[in-house]
């Protein structure tokens, strides 16, 4: 049964967990399409992700245009348009993280490929994008390499589908998109596998940098034995399979963190990891 307490409460924690493991600071942010109406969103308003306490917290918006619903809702997030644009380009998408991982953003800036070092990461497929804003600024804009409008977001947006699948136009054929000299946007169906996503692509680009440290030490014979894209498939299989594990993990770790509140009560309710509000 569709419970919007319990969709906001698991979208409270997840802002927790990013900014817990270090995936958001003091900036980035998750959203989560409304269950109940498939036009609206919900975002947090101008706040830290480890501040978000409580459904004051959060603003409600179109996906249509990001218009809060609510004319006279308080100061959002400027990038609110990655969200509103990715969930309307891909209407089975329920969740949009955006975030500027200090571990990723390297790989967004130089020509080095982000690859699936393990099988944790088989996700992140043969080819991660990377979105250069400077290709879709105009000149009248500022170019502050925030996504400020519906244009920039969209072009984000188009960047998860490849153009040759045409048999399925709204599917999602790169997870990740890394966003050059900013961060990465990650999109899911669900809350729990999107975080799930942005957990392990940070953790994956730590050890692709590492790997490629220790290769380099070995200078022109140092190789790096990456997953390859079999490997990267059956190990999404395998991973989609058991993203609960994890998320129960880090739901316990935030809720019992006295940095973190959650007015809408506890997701975890009792040892054997059974969700609900
Ligand atoms: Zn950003």
């Amino acid at each position: 049964m569709v419970n919007l307490t319990h969709t906001l409460s698991t979208l409270i924690t997840a802002n927790h967990i990013l900014d817990y493991h270090g995936i958001c600071d003091a900036f980035g942010h998750i959203s989560v399409r409304n269950p109940l109406n498939n036009n609206t969103f919900y975002l947090s308003g101008y706040l830290a992700p480890g501040l978000v306490s409580s459904p004051a917290d959060l603003i409600e918006y179109y996906v249509a245009n990001g218009s809060a619903v609510d004319p006279n809702a308080g100061r959002g997030y400027v990038e609110r348009y990655i969200h509103s644009e990715i969930l309307k380009r891909f209407p089975e998408q329920n969740c949009v993280i955006h975030a500027h991982a200090e571990a990723i953003v390297p790989y967004t800036i130089t020509t080095v490929k982000t690859q699936s070092a393990y099988h944790m990461a088989g996700f992140l497929g043969q080819q991660v994008p990377n979105y250069d804003i400077k290709d879709y600024y105009n000149d009248t804009q500022t170019h502050d390499m925030l996504v400020r409008n519906s244009p920039l977001g969209a072009a984000l947006g188009e960047l998860f589908h490849s153009p040759s699948n045409t048999t399925n136009t709204t599917s999602i054929d790169h997870p990740l998109v890394l966003m050059r000299g900013h961060g990465f946007t990650t999109v899911d169906s669900s809350i729990e596998t999107a975080v799930y996503r942005a957990f392990y692509a940070q953790a994956n680009a730590r050890i692709q940098t590492t790997a490629i440290g220790l290769a380099s030490a070995f200078g022109s014979q140092g190789t790096i034995d990456y997953l390859s894209e079999r490997e990267q498939l059956d190990t999404s299989v395998w991973n989609q399979a058991l993203w609960d594990k994890p998320w129960l993990l880090w739901v316990r770790q935030v809720e019992r963190s006295p940095v973190y509140d959650n007015s809408l009560g506890p997701l975890v309710t009792n040892t054997s990891g059974a969700t609900g509000t």
